[in-house]
C-alpha cells in the first residue's frame, strides 16, 4: 500500500433487477453515480464491493478497501436490531445487510474507517448493537417531513450539530440545512457511539464513534456536493480518515 498515491474507498453494492426486453435483464449490482463521484471529487478511488463478494470472503474483499462508504439503500432488516417486520416497513433485503454487517464487522476489527450515509448511517448503528425505527410514526412526538417531495440537491430541513463532535469540526456547529430521504431512523443507540446531530423533531441526524472509525449522517451528502460545496468535507474526511490508516 505503501506506493499507492489515493486510497482506495470500497462502496458497499446494491442489486436491483432490471426489466426483461431491454439489451440485457437480470439482476445486476449497482450503486449510485453521485457516490462515485463524491469520492473522486475528494481524492480517493471508488470501489464497487458487491454484497455477494462479502459473502463469498469478507476478508478478501473488505480488506482492498483503505476506507468503506456505507451508502443509502432500502429498508434494513428489522431481525438484526431484534425486531419482525412490522407493516410500515419497506423492501428489504437480508442478504445485502447481512453482508453489509460482515463488511462492517470486518472493518472495525481491522481499523478500516467508515462514513455511512442515510441506510448505511442505520447500518452502522445496528453493527454497533442499536435498533432502528422501522418508520418514523413510530417515533413518538410530531415529526417534521423527512421523506422531501424536491429533487435531492434541494436542502429541505434543518439539523443541529452537535457542538464539540467531529461533525461539528468538519460542518460547523449549530444549524445545518441537509436534504432528506428517509422514513426511518436511529432509535436506541447503538454501544460507544453518539449523536452528533438531531433534526427539531428528535430524530437522529448524525452519529459517531470516539476513535474516528465511525461517522454517519441520515442525510445525503453525496447529491449535494454541487449545491451546497461544504458537505464534500464529508468524503475529504474519509479519505484522509483512509489515508492515516497505513501511516
Ligand atoms: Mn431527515
Amino acid at each position: 500500500m505503501a506506493n499507492r498515491k489515493k486510497p482506495v474507498i470500497g462502496i458497499l453494492g446494491l442489486t436491483r433487477r432490471t426489466d426483461p426486453g431491454l439489451y440485457v435483464s437480470g439482476e445486476h449490482v449497482f450503486t449510485g453515480s453521485t457516490n462515485v463521484r463524491a469520492i473522486q471529487m475528494n481524492g480517493g478511488v471508488p470501489v464497487l464491493i458487491p454484497a455477494a463478494a462479502v459473502a463469498e470472503d469478507a476478508e478478501a474483499a473488505v480488506s482492498l478497501c483503505d476506507g468503506l462508504l456505507f451508502p443509502g439503500g432500502e429498508d434494513m432488516t428489522p431481525w438484526y436490531y431484534g425486531e419482525e417486520p412490522l407493516p410500515v416497513i419497506g423492501v428489504f433485503r437480508p442478504e445485502i445487510d447481512d453482508a453489509w454487517l460482515k463488511a462492517g464487522r470486518y472493518a472495525l476489527e481491522h481499523r478500516i474507517p467508515m462514513l455511512g450515509i442515510c441506510k448505511g448511517h442505520q447500518t452502522l448503528n445496528v453493527l454497533m448493537g442499536g435498533s432502528l425505527y422501522q418508520d418514523l410514526s413510530l417515533q413518538e412526538g410530531e415529526r417534521i417531513q423527512h421523506l422531501q417531495k424536491l429533487d435531492r440537491t434541494y436542502l429541505t430541513h434543518h439539523v443541529e450539530v452537535e457542538e464539540g463532535t467531529r461533525l461539528a469540526a468538519l460542518l460547523g456547529a449549530g444549524k445545518l440545512k441537509t436534504n432528506s430521504m428517509h422514513h426511518q431512523a436511529v432509535k436506541e443507540l447503538g454501544k460507544g457511539l453518539k449523536i452528533s446531530a438531531r433534526a427539531c423533531d428528535g430524530t437522529v441526524e448524525g452519529l459517531e464513534d470516539e476513535e474516528g472509525l465511525i461517522l454517519g449522517v441520515q442525510w445525503h451528502p453525496e447529491d449535494l456536493v454541487d449545491s451546497a460545496p461544504v458537505m464534500n468535507k464529508l468524503f475529504a474526511d474519509l479519505v484522509e480518515r483512509a489515508m492515516g490508516k497505513d501511516g
